[in-house]
C-alpha cells in the first residue's frame, strides 16, 4: 500500500469541503481533498433549480432563526463569517450576484456551475491537492488522536494518507446520486461520535386525499396553510404548493416538513389543511359564491360554476365536498351546500401519510451530535484532530440559502484548523 503525508485531509469536496479545503491551504497548510465522485461539488452544480440560492442577505438574528436544529452552535461559526463575508467572498472571486424575492442570493449569471467552479478554481490557486473517485472508508485514529485516513481510489486500491488532522465534510444522506450518500455517519460513529437520527428535511409529502392522484400539476399561489398535527396547528405558511403525482410539494409543503416528518415518526396524525381563498373571509367568499350564482345563466352545471372561481383541477373535489355532482344544474347548489363548499375551499384538509424518501429530500435533518463538536473550531471533542464542517453535522435550515451558507461558515471555521481549548470527553 503507498504511503504519503499531508497537513491536512479534507473528506468530501461539496460546499463545506471545497470551503474548508481552500482555507487550511491559504492558511499555509499542506492539503489534500478526497472526493469520491468524479468531480467535486455535484449537489452545489443542482443546487437553487440549477441557479443556487448561496445565502440569504437577512439580519443575523432573522438568519438564525431560520436554522431548525443547532441555532446556538452555529452562531459561532456564522459571526466569524457570514452572509456578507460570502457575498464578499464570491464577489473577489469574480462571481457577480443578485438578490432576489426573499433576500435570496444568486449568480447573476443564473449558474449554480459558477459558484461550484469559482470554490474549485480558487482550492487550486492555493495549493489543494484534489484526488477524485477516491472514497474514503476509514479515520484511523491511535490513542485519541487522528493518524491517517483509508480511500479506495479510481481503480479499486485501498490507500493510505498519513495525516494529524481530518476535515470530514461528508454530507448528508439527501440526493444520494450527487455522492451524498450518508458515509461520514458511520465514520464518525466508528471513532466514537454518536449519531442523531436522521431523517429526510424539505420533502414532499405524500397524502391519502382520494382525489390527489387526479390533482396532479395543479400549482396553488397564494395561499395559506396549517400543519395540523394531532388537531393543534404546529405551523402556518403563506406561499404556493403544488400537487404531483407522488403526493404535494412546494415552498410552503418543503418549509412544513420539517415538523410533519418528525410528527409522522412519533405516529401522530398529521393534516395540510389549505386556505384556498385567503383573501377572503367566510362571508366575503358566501357573498362571492352567491353573486358568481346570480350572474351566470340558471342552464350553468355545477361544475361550470365552480370553474369560473377556482382552477379545473378543484372543480371536480369541491363538488364532492359540497355534496353536489358537476355534471348536475347549478340549481343544486342551495344556502347548505353553498356553505359547505365555503368551508371545504376555506378548510381544504389533505391528511399527511407519508414522507418522500432521501432521494427526494433537500437536506438531512439529524447527525453528528452537536454536543461532541467544539463550536468555537469545529473540532471534535472526542478525537483530537478530528473536524466537521456542513451538512453531516445535525444542523439543518429552511429553504432560502441557510443550508450553504452553514456548509461555507463551518467549513471556513473547520479550515481555520484552530485546537480545540476543550478538555476531550
Ligand atoms: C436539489 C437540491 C437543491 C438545493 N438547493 C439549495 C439552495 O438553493 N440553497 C441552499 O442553501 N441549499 C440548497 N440545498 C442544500 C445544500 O445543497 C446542502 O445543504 C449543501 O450542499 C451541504 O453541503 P456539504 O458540503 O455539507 O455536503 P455536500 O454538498 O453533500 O457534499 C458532500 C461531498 O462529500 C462527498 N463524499 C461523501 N462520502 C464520501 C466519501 N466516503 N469519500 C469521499 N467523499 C465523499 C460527496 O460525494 C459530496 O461531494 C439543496 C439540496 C438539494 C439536494
Amino acid at each position: 500500500m503507498e504511503h504519503k503525508e499531508y497537513n491536512v485531509v479534507v473528506v468530501g469536496g461539496g460546499a463545506a469541503g471545497l470551503m474548508a479545503a481552500g482555507t487550511a491551504a491559504m492558511n499555509g497548510n499542506s492539503v489534500l481533498l478526497l472526493e469520491k465522485m468524479e468531480k467535486t461539488g455535484r449537489k452545489v452544480r443542482i443546487t437553487g433549480k440549477g441557479r443556487c440560492n448561496l445565502t440569504n442577505v437577512c439580519t443575523d438574528e432573522e438568519f438564525l432563526a431560520k436554522v431548525q436544529n443547532g441555532a446556538g452552535f452555529f452562531t459561532y461559526a456564522y459571526t466569524q463569517w457570514n452572509n456578507k463575508s460570502l457575498i464578499r467572498f464570491m464577489e473577489r472571486k469574480g462571481v457577480k450576484l443578485e438578490t432576489e424575492r426573499g433576500g435570496r442570493v444568486f449568480p447573476k449569471s443564473g449558474k449554480a456551475w459558477d459558484i461550484a467552479q469559482a470554490l474549485v478554481d480558487w482550492c487550486r490557486e492555493e495549493g489543494v491537492q484534489v484526488e477524485c473517485n477516491a472514497k474514503v472508508e476509514k479515520i484511523n485514529v491511535v490513542c485519541g488522536k487522528v493518524r491517517s485516513v483509508t480511500y479506495r481510489n479510481a481503480r479499486g486500491f485501498q490507500r493510505k494518507v498519513e495525516t494529524p488532522a481530518v476535515i470530514l465534510a461528508t454530507g448528508g444522506a439527501s440526493y444520494p446520486a450527487t455522492g451524498s450518500t450518508g458515509d461520514g455517519y458511520r465514520m464518525a460513529h466508528e471513532v466514537g461520535h454518536e449519531i442523531t437520527p436522521i431523517r429526510p428535511s424539505l420533502v414532499p409529502l405524500e397524502t391519502t386525499y382520494e382525489e390527489a392522484p387526479f390533482m396532479a400539476g395543479l400549482l396553488l399561489k397564494n395561499v395559506h396553510a396549517d400543519l395540523v398535527i394531532d388537531g393543534e396547528v404546529a405551523q402556518s405558511e403563506f406561499g404556493e404548493m403544488f400537487f404531483s403525482k407522488r403526493g404535494v410539494e412546494g415552498a410552503i409543503i418543503l418549509r412544513m416538513s420539517r415538523k410533519a416528518v418528525d410528527a409522522l415518526i412519533e405516529e401522530k396524525k398529521v393534516e395540510v389543511v389549505v386556505d384556498l381563498k385567503h383573501a377572503m373571509d367566510h362571508d366575503e367568499l358566501r357573498e362571492r359564491i352567491l353573486r358568481e350564482i346570480a350572474e351566470q345563466p340558471a342552464t350553468l352545471t355545477v361544475g361550470e360554476l365552480l370553474r369560473k372561481i377556482m382552477p379545473r383541477e378543484l372543480v371536480v373535489p369541491m363538488a364532492k365536498a359540497c355534496g353536489a355532482h358537476a355534471k348536475h344544474s347549478m340549481g343544486e347548489l342551495k344556502e347548505e351546500k353553498i356553505e359547505r363548499l365555503v368551508e371545504a375551499l376555506k378548510h381544504f384538509v389533505l391528511p399527511i401519510s407519508d414522507y418522500r424518501p432521501f432521494e427526494e429530500a433537500i437536506v438531512t435533518a439529524g447527525g453528528v451530535d452537536l454536543a461532541e463538536i467544539d463550536p468555537h473550531t469545529m473540532q471534535s471533542r472526542k478525537v483530537e484532530g478530528l473536524y466537521f464542517a456542513g451538512e453531516l453535522m445535525d444542523i439543518d435550515a429552511n429553504t432560502g440559502g441557510y443550508n450553504l451558507q452553514i456548509a461555507f461558515s463551518t467549513g471556513r471555521l473547520a479550515g481555520q484548523l484552530r485546537k480545540s481549548k476543550d478538555v476531550m470527553l
